[in-house]
């Protein structure tokens, strides 16, 4: 395994470097790549990057991934919201809204977005800030409850101090991207990536999530490779709004030459409501005293609520992870197979 440390300019805690870890398996030249990722969104990454160890510690010392083939993890695409249990970057961006296709702005956000974002938040020294249920319930007598899928999870340009901000301009996880993976995919003509996330979904479930970029036959080629139920189209996830910003688009984009197959295996933890009152508490924490205590209650919480302690949960999805990532190097391992599907035009 060739590992390759690629530095982010930002420090953990104890004033440690951070960096995205790169490790690589296979021969020179590959065909076909597996690439698994971790930590895109920080303190998911405590998940992923427990797919990613359980997998290398399952294989033989002696193992190689099969002729032709590469199998790339990327661990800790967010180092720092993994080292300080933040969902978002250095700059509070939201790194899975930040990977914009040429001609794309960094400007713009949902119409109902400042109202949630003071709503859901209210600003103001001394305020007495509403109970959160309450909070919530005066949203969704005004605006229904549809309008929380169609405004949060989408992603704004406008707000770097609320969730889900997307940024306004490329980030270092970008850049770093940018540098190392060409020269790991050269050459390379199938790719099969997993990005692993959670937080979102029924306990323990995973879903694997297609972005509104693929196309007819990539999603045929999940839904015939995993079974359709476990495959969530586009749209379904955020109704009619259209999530820009995402690493898959971004990807495929990069590499034309490539059928690049990227799906976000997401994996179900608590109720929508009790996650996004974790990020909104640890948001507030945030705000009012800035980067100290990693270990503060709040953000425990916020690391319980996208992580569980709970055992059962943990043994289901550790099992269901490793097994889409074998699942991925089984399907590549039959290289005839690969060519029966046609690239996307
Ligand atoms: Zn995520």
């Amino acid at each position: 395994l060739a590992h390759t440390a690629v530095p982010i300019d930002a420090e953990g805690p104890q004033q440690e470097p951070l960096s995205i870890d790169v490790a690589v398996a296979g021969g020179d030249q590959p065909s076909s790549a597996i690439v698994v990722s971790s930590g895109l969104h920080g303190v998911e990454g405590f998940f992923g990057s427990a797919v990613q160890l359980a997998f290398l510690e399952c294989l033989p010392s002696s193992w190689r991934p099969p002729a032709g083939m590469a199998l790339i993890l990327l661990h800790a695409l967010n180092p720092f919201g993994f080292a300080w249990r933040r969902r978002f970057n250095e700059d509070n961006v939201d790194l899975n809204r930040n990977f914009l296709l040429p001609g794309e702005r960094y400007s713009g956000s949902p119409p109902l977005c400042d109202a949630f974002r003071q709503a859901m938040m209210p600003r103001g020294r001394g305020r007495r800030v509403a109970p959160w249920s309450a909070r919530i319930a005066q949203l969704a007598l005004r605006h229904g409850m549809k309008a929380f899928w169609e405004t949060l999870p989408v992603g704004q340009y406008d707000f770097p101090d609320w969730l889900f901000f997307g940024g306004h301009a490329p980030s270092a996880a970008g850049s770093a991207l940018e540098r190392f993976l060409p020269r790991l995919l050269e050459g390379v003509r199938d790719v099969v990536h997993l990005d692993f996330h959670t937080g979102l979904g029924r306990w323990s479930r995973c879903e694997l999530l297609l972005s509104d970029a693929v196309g007819a036959t990539h999603s045929a080629w999940w839904r015939s490779h995993f079974g359709a139920r476990h495959v969530r189209e586009p749209r379904a996830q955020t109704g009619s709004y259209q999530v820009r910003g995402g690493l898959g688009p971004w990807l495929a984009a990069r590499f034309p030459a490539c059928r690049y197959r990227f799906a976000t295996a997401e994996f179900g933890t608590y109720s929508p409501s009790r996650v996004v009152r974790a990020l909104v508490d640890e948001l507030r924490l945030h705000t009012a005293i800035g980067l100290r205590e990693p270990d503060h209650p709040v953000r425990r919480r916020l690391a319980e609520a996208f992580v569980p302690r709970n055992r059962q949960w943990r043994a289901a999805a550790l099992t269901t992870g490793l097994s889409l990532v074998h699942q991925a190097v089984d399907i590549l391992r039959q290289p005839a197979e690969a060519e029966l599907v046609p690239a996307m035009a």
